[in-house]
């Protein structure tokens, strides 16, 4: 299995998963890109939309689903997402797409990939994360979650590689520019995770296979990759430049689970 991001942060979002197993099996989590902004950034990979198996979303905001239903539309793929996430949708928006609804806790299976939806406190209708498996390693993903809950550490826990989000610097995020009721949004429960939290989160999940982390969905206001890298290095007690950090134009290149 390996992994590539199209671009991470609250301009839009895309993380490619590839198992490689006896059935290739290629997904898109999340689109936050318009069409050609998504086959821009596809291509960048060596990537082509039509080799997508499925598209897999984590929640109906606009940074993770408004490129994902011209995308299906146009190359016929199947969205996967929870039925709370497509309540929050505008009428009419799912029209001429196969829509399969998943549910948190209940794993499914595309082409020879595990999909594991999890459940996560985040200001939208029926938000999930999700780990991937091809029965042999765990590549887990965790964004746009307000506050570490027991049931995360759970799911993260013996993952071989890990996406997790390092939104803020509480600091940062207090002296920003940004209204007090957006600061209170992002910094809160159902919001994003601090830095602080991030690396809480890490050094409470079991690490003995972890080999690969990616600092991911940074703010570009109130955070920077230094800051990021070094809150989750201090868990891990290596130096900065060996955690992974995706960038909002870049995203990330392949790599290996
Ligand atoms: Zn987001
Ligand atoms: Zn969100």
């Amino acid at each position: 299995m390996r992994f590539a991001s199209l671009g991470s942060g609250s301009e839009g979002n895309g993380l490619v998963v590839e198992g490689n197993g006896a059935r290739p099996c290629r997904i898109l989590l999340d689109c936050g890109f318009t069409l050609k902004e998504t086959e821009r950034r596809m291509a960048r990979l060596g990537l082509a939309p039509q080799t997508l198996t499925a598209l897999v979303v984590t929640h109906e905001h606009g940074d993770h689903i408004s490129g994902v239903f011209k995308l299906a539309r146009r190359y016929q793929l199947p969205v996967w997402m929870t039925f709370g996430t497509a309540r929050g949708l505008e009428p009419g928006t799912t029209e001429g797409v196969e829509l399969n609804y998943c549910e948190p806790g209940r794993a499914f299976a595309i082409k020879g990939l595990e999909v594991l939806p999890y459940a996560v406190p985040h200001d939208a209708r029926e938000p999930v994360q999700y780990v991937f498996s091809d029965g042999a390693r765990r590549l887990a993903v965790l964004t746009d979650a307000g506050s570490p809950t027991t049931h995360i550490i759970g799911m993260l826990d013996g993952c071989h590689a890990l996406v997790l989000e390092c939104n803020h610097d509480p600091e940062l995020l207090r002296d920003s520019s940004y209204p007090p009721s957006l600061k209170l949004r992002i910094g809160g429960a159902f919001g994003h995770l601090a830095n602080d939290v991030a690396a809480e989160i890490l050094s409470r999940i079991d690490r003995k296979h972890l080999s690969c982390i990616v600092a991911a969905h940074l703010s570009r206001t109130n955070n920077t990759p230094a800051l990021a890298r070094a809150a989750l290095a201090g868990v891990l007690g290596c130096a900065g430049d060996e955690v992974l950090v995706a960038d909002q134009e870049r995203g990330w290149d392949w790599t290996p689970v």
